[in-house]
């Protein structure tokens, strides 16, 4: 007996004279390959950035390691990944005119007017984040309502989904748009706003950003994801430009996340690929996964394609981007050249016409394919057994859930709505789960989607009980739908998702054990440290409430 501790007390020490770093006392959770909470009170790590170990009780006394730091009983996560985000758009966001959380039309008109001021000169104006469904009146802004404010200058203000926008009439006149423009299909135009495919009237004529903007926002983007907690985030619709500021931050050794890229579409990813697939570079920081596509718009323009008419507009079922035939070639051109495909459904017809597309596909392209629908939002209660089945799949944003929750109600009617934000539904039928939060669409913080995935719920409690609350999952769903579900969404399962020997030391220190709390202060959790192969890349400020964090 005594023999046989001391034998793996020498084992043990062994292990750990290797380990450059010990992280003890600490309250770890993770998912463990079971799809079960596991915990452990020490993390051993390489000198490589490579996880050695995780044991679960305290061993600072015997460890050797060079480094070893007490974490004082606080709770260590795996680093989060967001399995569906647009990096530099977060970045680009933070950097332009910021119209989140707008109250009315003359809050928008104040913030655009401030920003106006503070930024003179005779440059474009763009601005993103505004919801009309948040506004008392839910009228869409015009090009009239912004020439009261800015008109010596265009304007051009996307809606929070970015799936419209609208323009002043000094932006309409540079991309020169007259009355008489045809409205291209897949889009629509009223009044100065543009949504869905109408927008590329007015964006192709907006000066590209140049290199050192987007390597400026890259970094604000790094900073934000750092400060919420996120080690790695799957990069949805990349355009060679920010492909290529991706690669000077990494070749500059800048690049302080893991980024899993999708290219934007089929030229970008011919631009970007040049026909071969593109696998880890600068030590797992970078990649190039596949591409993404669209299928439909989104829920709030009324731009997603159902199969049924709007409640709250009969005369529209919404827009189909492309038919199933042109889908289908898109999809096999992109998987002919080794590469994942991501689609972007929202609609329960184009949910539909999607799961058609990968069970074709899947008869002409077998193996480990991991086909990705992007969002699945509203299911035909009918189609969803056929999403584990064709292999799919389902990434989808738990926060859209509680953003949209009034919105889905006005825009559809009761028996669709049962196919709505379903994750527990998707996830009965044996579909695999990658959560992420659609940044900047929603805050890139990965901790109110942890609530609402487990609870229906906004962070401030709403509705009671939850919106049908049918559709929550466990803490462990949850906590595996952005950790290991988000890597194995992009085949970086092997290298992160969770804390195991040889993979990537990716963690973070929380001011909270989130596996207790209530979903409200699950909602409310602050990241402490974020870690990033092994070494700390964020900090929080000292103080409390005065951290630097994410909006
Ligand atoms: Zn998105």
């Amino acid at each position: 007996m005594t023999k046989t501790l001391l034998a793996l007390a020498a084992a043990f020490l062994a292990t750990a004279a290797s380990a450059d770093t010990l992280i003890d006392n600490v309250n770890g959770i993770q998912v463990g390959r079971d799809g079960k909470i596991q915990q452990f009170r020490a993390l051993l790590i390489g000198d490589d950035g490579k996880v050695v170990q995780t044991i679960g009780r305290n061993v600072l006394a015997e460890s050797i390691a060079k480094l070893r730091i007490d974490g004082g009983g606080r709770t260590v996560l795996p680093g989060l990944i967001d399995a569906h985000g647009h990096v530099m758009g977060l970045g680009q966001a933070a950097l332009r005119l910021d119209l989140t959380g707008t109250t009315s039309l003359a809050d928008l008109q104040a913030r655009l007017k401030a920003y106006a001021a503070a930024n003179p000169g005779t440059g474009w104006i763009q601005g993103r984040g505004w919801n009309q469904e948040s506004w008392a009146d839910k009228r869409f802004p015009t090009s009239a309502d912004l020439d009261a404010v800015v008109s010596d200058r265009p304007v051009w203000l996307g809606r929070v989904d970015g799936h419209a926008a609208v323009g002043n009439s000094a932006a309409l006149k540079a991309a020169g748009v007259t009355a008489s423009t045809a409205t291209p299909s897949g889009g629509r135009i009223e009044s100065g706003l543009f949504v869905d495919a109408a927008m590329d009237l007015v964006e192709r004529k907006i000066p590209a950003a140049s290199a050192s903007d987007l390597d400026r926002a890259l970094a604000e983007a790094q900073r934000l994801m750092l400060s919420n907690g996120l080690t790695a985030a799957a990069d949805m619709g990349a355009t060679p430009p920010d492909w290529a500021a991706y690669r000077r931050a990494g070749a500059a050794g800048r690049l302080n996340v893991r980024l899993l890229a999708y290219a934007g579409g089929l030229d970008a990813l011919r631009a970007i690929s040049q026909g071969k697939p593109i696998g880890w570079l600068y030590r797992d920081r970078l990649r190039l996964l596949g591409t993404k596509l669209y299928a439909d718009g989104a829920l709030g323009s009324r731009g997603a394609w159902l199969k049924a008419p709007y409640r709250d507009k009969p005369d529209t079922r919404g827009l189909s981007f492309i038919t199933d035939e042109e889908l289908l070639r898109q999809a096999s051109y992109a998987s002919a050249l080794g590469g994942q495909l991501a689609i972007h459904a929202i609609g329960d017809a184009a949910n539909a016409q999607v799961i058609g597309v990968y069970e074709k596909l899947a008869a002409t392209r077998p193996g480990d394919r991991r086909w990705r629908i992007e969002h699945v939002q509203v299911v035909d209660p009918a189609d969803i057994p056929r999403i584990a089945k064709a292999g799919i799949i389902a990434s989808m944003q738990p926060t859209h859930q509680t953003s949209d929750r009034t919105m889905a109600e006005a825009r559809l009617d009761p028996p669709r709505l049962a196919g709505a934000y379903a994750w527990n539904s998707i996830a009965r039928s044996g579909a695999r789960l990658a959560f992420g939060s659609d940044f900047p669409v929603e805050s890139p913080n990965p901790f109110p989607g942890l609530a609402a995935a487990i609870s229906r719920q906004d962070p401030s409690g709403q509705p009671p009980g939850g919106w049908r609350p049918e559709e929550r999952v466990s803490f462990a769903q949850a906590l595996d739908g952005f950790t290991r579900g988000a890597a194995y969404a992009s085949f970086a399962e092997a290298t992160i998702g969770s804390l195991e020997p040889g993979k990537w030391a990716d963690f973070i220190l929380v001011d909270r054990d989130v596996s207790t709390v209530d979903p409200q202060a699950l909602a409310a959790t602050r990241v402490l440290e974020t870690w990033v192969a092994g070494q700390k890349m964020w900090e929080a400020a000292p103080s409390v409430g005065t951290g630097e964090r994410g909006r």
